[in-house]
Formats: C-alpha cells, structure tokens, sequence
C-alpha cells in the first residue's frame, strides 16, 4: 500500500458500493521535466515540456484537504522542491 507523502498513513485503495465509491488518496504522476523544441508536421515550430524519471507521489484524502497541500499538488508540473515541502 502506498502510503501519504505528507502524513505517512497508508492509504488504502479504492472501495466501491454498487454506484458509489470512496477514494481514500490521490496519486501524482510527475517527475523531472526539459524544454523540448521540436517541429509539428506542418514544419511550425513548437515547444514542450518532456518529463524524464517519472515517479508517483501519493497524497490521502485528509492532507489534500489542506489548502496549501492541495495548491502544491494541483499546480502544473511540480517541481522536486515544490514536493519536499510536502514531505513530514
Ligand atoms: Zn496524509
């Protein structure tokens, strides 16, 4: 079981009741990322980002709740520094 990155309680998985559910965590998919130039294939000149070392960061429901975690978490690409605040 993954366990929260900010409180460290393990967060249990998913449970589902017929039509509803209870999410019990939240799970980030990010990791380091590099300005990518590149040409679309019309020749038009067109920047990206490209993500390398992928790595999941998990988050319970409890912690998500706090407005400052849940701003760190919800901005695009959070960095590793972004992350360590997160962290006990
Ligand atoms: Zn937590």
């Amino acid at each position: 079981m993954p366990r929260c990155l900010s409180c460290g309680r393990e967060i249990v998985e998913t449970k589902h009741h017929g039509e509803t559910y209870a999410i019990d965590g939240y799970c980030l998919h990010t990791g380091k990322t590099k300005r990518v130039s590149a040409k679309n294939d019309n020749g038009t000149a067109i920047e990206f980002l490209q993500m390398s070392e992928p790595k999941d960061y998990f988050l319970c429901i409890n912690c998500f709740a706090k407005t400052g975690t849940r701003d760190v978490w919800m901005s695009t690409f959070p960095d590793a520094g972004d992350i360590t605040t997160l962290c006990r």
